[in-house]
């Protein structure tokens, strides 16, 4: 059923949902289009509304061919929705999903064009901020570039700040999604076009690995790893793209590289790659229960939930695998320093020695094929909600009640 979208657009049929709304295909007065129809949740928000005007030069401002475009910016009634230039295709994660792992070459032909998209957009001034798998589309109609990828655009542009309203988060909250967060953001800082950077270069890990290089289990424990643990190397990985990968997943902002040399440098790497298989790696969790001792039991958390090293597992028992709120921002109090320095419950541990088997138990293969993370406001040290959706619900800007007050010190009684 057709369905009218102010008075120039006309929404056919659901392409995707995502966390903040739902994505059409559409047809407007230059062809088809998307168009993305908020939440109502978000939608009847006044502030986001203005706010959504407001950002409206930025948002339409940009062009490039690894840029979905906003073309139009849409409020009517209850309505409020972006329409974008249509990708005919799917998104990152959906091949991810299918393939597990890309073959090298086509990991970083997929990159590079990211990167180039974000140097478009860092040029502008713009800073994308939530940069991971499901905002990468991929269209089927391009043309075959290295390693049979089709051509790839970074979309939701401008999203998360739009969500990130000073009154809304305040000072003390972290927007975003926890593998791809940048150390400097979870330490409060500004974020800075090298965020994007941080976060391209966990993609590209995750292309190559199947996994993210701090992801799993808890989103605090994700947080902390960013700042204190150093990335552990991937089997079989040429020297050149590993030291990219290093340079990129950099502590300190100042020593990644900007998107356009990252992407130049990706580039130079294609004919080399050409024709190698995806990286052999082991599953996060697929390892020995025996190969690692002196690692905290599998039951020894006090909520009966396995300690999980990059796990692909639910926190809550019982969350179904589908859960999208991996998909979603999160929003979270940022940690403070004794946190950050091993005092959350969780998984700090030493990184493992380049080839030496993960820890991790039987118990947990399982599960942990793909990272879900979903969090009961019981179980939670550190965080507070995930997900926009949740985080509004509970007010997320005031204090009292809402659940991301919960202190690490004290974690709640389930
Ligand atoms: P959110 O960011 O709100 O979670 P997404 O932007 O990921 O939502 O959109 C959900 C789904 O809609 C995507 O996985 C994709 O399949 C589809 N989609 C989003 N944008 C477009 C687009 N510009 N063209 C075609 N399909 C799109
Ligand atoms: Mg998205």
């Amino acid at each position: 059923m057709a369905r009218k979208i102010g008075s120039r657009y006309t929404a056919h049929q659901i392409l995707g949902r995502g966390s903040a709304g739902t994505v059409w295909l559409g047809e407007g007065p230059e062809g088809p289009v998307a168009i993305k129809l908020l939440r109502e949740d978000l939608a009847s928000d006044q502030e986001l509304v203005s706010r959504f005007v407001q950002e409206r030069t930025a948002l339409l401002g940009l062009e490039h061919p690894h840029v979905v475009s906003v073309r139009d910016l849409v409020v009517d009634g209850n309505d409020l929705a972006l329409v974008m230039d249509l990708v005919r295709g799917t998104d990152l994660r959906t091949r991810l999903d299918r393939e597990r792992r890309l073959a090298p070459e086509a990991a970083v032909a997929v990159v590079a064009d990211v990167a180039d998209g974000l140097a478009a957009a860092h040029a502008a001034g713009v800073v994308h901020r939530d940069v991971k798998p499901e905002n990468v589309l991929l269209d089927m109609q391009g043309p075959l570039g290295p390693g049979g990828s089709h051509p790839a655009l970074l979309t939701d542009f401008g999203v998360a700040k739009l969500i990130d309203t000073p009154r809304r988060t305040r000072a003390t909250k972290i927007i975003g999604t926890p593998d791809y967060l940048a150390p400097e953001i979870v330490e409060g800082l500004p974020p800075r076009a090298a965020v994007d950077i941080y976060a391209l270069a966990t993609v590209l890990y995750e292309l190559l690995a199947g996994f993210t290089p701090f992801g799993g289990g808890h989103p605090g424990a994700v947080l902390r790893r960013h700042v204190t643990e150093t990335v552990v190397p991937l089997p079989g990985i040429p020297d050149e793209l590993w030291q990219l990968l290093v340079q990129c997943l950099a502590k300190a902002p100042a020593s990644r590289l900007r998107a356009s040399e990252l992407s130049a440098r990706l580039r130079e790497l294609l004919p080399m790659l050409a024709g190698m298989a995806p990286l052999d790696v082991d599953e996060p969790d697929a390892g020995h229960e025996e190969d690692a001792p002196e690692e905290a039991p599998a039951s020894s958390e006090p909520s009966g939930e396995p300690v999980r090293r990059r796990g692909a597992v639910p926190l809550v028992p019982g969350a179904k695998p589908a859960d999208s709120n991996r998909d979603t921002h999160t929003s979270m109090r940022v940690p403070a320093p004794d946190e950050l320095a091993g005092g959350a419950r969780g998984t700090a541990r030493a990184p493992r020695a380049a080839g030496a088997p993960r820890p991790g138990s039987a118990r947990n293969r399982a599960t942990a094929r793909r990272r879900r993370i979903a969090v009961g406001a019981g179980a939670v040290a550190l965080v507070a909600a995930i997900g926009v959706g949740s985080w509004l619900a509970t007010g997320g800007d005031e204090d009292g009640t809402a659940p991301d007050d919960t202190r690490n010190s004290a974690p709640a009684a389930p």
